[in-house]
């Protein structure tokens, strides 16, 4: 089912802290991550009145700092839970097919040297091999493609500048690759198109309710600074790492013991290690491994996995945090000659894990958890971002049983994005458009990669003027056309709204895209004069 194009803008938001104030929603979720942007659709889709506030904006949290892969999860097939992922690469065969652009097909080489130290999950072939096969059963029918053996040779020719002292071969496997910040904002729309109530910038400040039970929030509106009460029937927390802090806003004591892992990427210029595959590497001193992976071309390379106890609001990425991952890339491509002066960006994400017994971040479960308070209070944690669709699934069932409804989710037929364009048809989509709006075909397929099937609605912006065809820096693809779009439909209110998670520039460019500041603020100033 295709969706309907929506205007999600400052103007939706306004009505929306609106209808805030007047209605009593069947469901109010707090945080617009892909974890409760999945559960708004979940919710709207089945015909529940939703409202979700986010107190930044969309996937500023974790969800926009991720390894961006739909996956299965080698790590966790090591630690023998099958369960997730099976359940995961189930989820990643949906989404590549309600989202292919949101979940394309990337190869993975595992190289396997003589030594066991170089090869990051072993040097043993049979052990791999028996590994891989598992996880190409577990994807079933749906299996993107089975991993198969390469010849060194042909490993060095997709992934040139890897070691090939004692390498002996590779085994490549299929996952998926997504951008995890443009997933949120893409299932937030499909949500807000189903009659999703939802803002950016207004904070969850208090929860409070009768009879010890939480049916309403006080909610700050950031941008416009007035203060509201949202009522609803039952209210859900959605804020990952903040989970603990927003489940105290009852006043009674949170039950929810929280603790935070960082992981951090370093993103480097695609040309220094020149790898057509995502390729696992060895982390120096450690028993894990990272990934190098191509994306928007450029190459990301994660993750890391420690104890964190700073400011939530704010994970720093440390030098030697940057040190180690680099440490560990230039061993793993000794002629790339990586150096920190090669940095383009780095980011880091917290893990929002639910604390166990001691031990190390990353022997804690990664599943969710979904804890119902004794105020009513619903908190679900953790999970992936692969696995959104499924929690969401499982959370909206227990709150339907609450209101009473029979309902089933529909998410798994609906198609975002304005519809889905299967991975093949790309090309020929960007060929014609690239000739039916006279702009660069590198332009055309970016567009057509980056906003699936609304990309004729940037496109049609972009007509207007041939100002709005202009690349905004210089060796990027994205064009004036995509400012406007997001002000008018996605709902960014700032200018690093737009650079951070509408587009990526802010990752992508070497001044993180302080050269075209002003000219955003420029055109968003005129789509947003209330703010502006
Ligand atoms: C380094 C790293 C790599 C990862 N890589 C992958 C991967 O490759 N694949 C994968 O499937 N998963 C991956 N994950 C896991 C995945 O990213 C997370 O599970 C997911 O993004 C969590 O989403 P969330 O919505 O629960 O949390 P968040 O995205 O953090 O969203 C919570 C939101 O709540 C908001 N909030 C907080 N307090 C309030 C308040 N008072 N009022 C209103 N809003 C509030 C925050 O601003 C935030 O936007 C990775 C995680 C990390 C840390």
């Amino acid at each position: 089912m295709p969706l309907e194009q929506s205007e999600l803008s400052l103007g939706s938001r306004a009505r929306s802290l609106d209808l805030f104030e007047r209605e009593t929603f069947d469901l109010a979720i707090i945080g617009g991550g892909i974890t409760g942007a999945g559960i708004a659709l979940d919710a709207a889709a089945r015909g529940l009145s939703v409202a979700l506030v986010e107190k930044r904006d969309f996937a500023s949290g974790t969800s926009s700092r991720s390894s961006k892969l739909i996956h299965g999860g080698l790590r966790y097939l090591e630690q023998m839970d099958f369960r997730l992922v099976r359940e995961a690469l189930v989820e990643r065969a949906t989404l590549n097919r309600v989202a292919p652009h949101l979940s394309s097909p990337l190869g993975f080489l595992v190289p396997v040297y003589g030594s066991g130290k170089r090869s990051p999950l072993g040097s043993s072939r049979l052990k791999l091999k028996l590994g891989l096969s598992l996880y190409d059963l577990l994807a079933g029918r749906r299996n993107i493609a089975p991993h198969r053996w390469i010849a060194r040779d042909e490993a060095l020719h997709i992934a040139p500048a890897l070691d090939s002292e004692g390498l002996r071969g590779c085994f490549l496997y299929y996952d998926c690759l997504t951008d995890d910040a443009r997933l949120v904002i893409e299932v937030i729309k499909a949500a807000a198109a189903r009659g999703a109530a939802v803002a950016n910038y207004a904070a969850a400040r208090g929860l409070s309710g009768e009879s010890g039970r939480v049916s309403a929030i006080a909610v700050e509106d950031l941008i416009g600074g007035r203060s509201l009460s949202l009522r609803a029937r039952v209210v859900i927390n959605a804020t990952g790492a903040w989970a603990g802090e927003v489940a105290g806003l009852s006043g009674e004591d949170s039950t929810i013991r929280l603790r935070p892992s960082k992981g951090i990427h370093v993103v480097l210029p695609s040309e220094k290690i020149g790898s057509r595959a995502a390729v696992l590497i060895p982390s120096l001193g450690e028993q894990r491994f990272l990934f190098v992976i191509p994306w928007l071309g450029r190459t990301m390379i994660g993750t890391t996995d420690t104890d964190y106890a700073g400011d939530i609001d704010d994970p720093r990425v440390e030098d030697r945090e940057i040190e180690q991952v680099l440490k560990s890339a230039a061993r793993a491509f000794p002629d790339a000659r990586i150096s920190t002066d090669d940095v383009i960006s780095v980011f880091a994400g917290l893990r929002p894990l639910v604390a166990g017994n001691g031990g190390a971040t990353s022997e804690l479960s990664r599943k969710e958890e979904i804890i119902e308070s004794d105020s009513g209070l619903i908190s679900i944690i953790g999970g992936k971002l692969t696995t959104y669709r499924k929690m969401a699934e499982q959370t909206v069932d227990i709150v339907a049983r609450r209101l009473g409804r029979s309902s089933r989710s529909a998410t798994g037929e609906i198609e975002l994005a304005g519809g889905a364009i299967p991975e093949r048809e790309w090309k020929e989509a960007a060929r014609r458009a690239a000739t039916e709006f006279r702009i660069e075909s590198g332009i055309a397929e970016h567009l057509v990669r980056s906003y699936g099937g609304n990309y004729r609605a940037v496109l049609e912006i972009a007509s207007a003027s041939e100002e709005l065809k202009a690349r905004l820096v210089e060796d990027l693809p994205h064009i004036e056309a995509e400012v406007v779009y997001a002000a008018r439909s996605e709902m960014a209110a700032t200018v690093e709204d737009f650079l951070a998670r509408r587009t990526r520039i802010a990752l992508l460019a070497r001044d993180h895209g302080r050269s075209c500041a002003a000219r955003v603020a420029a055109l968003m100033g005129c789509e947003l004069p209330q703010i502006y």
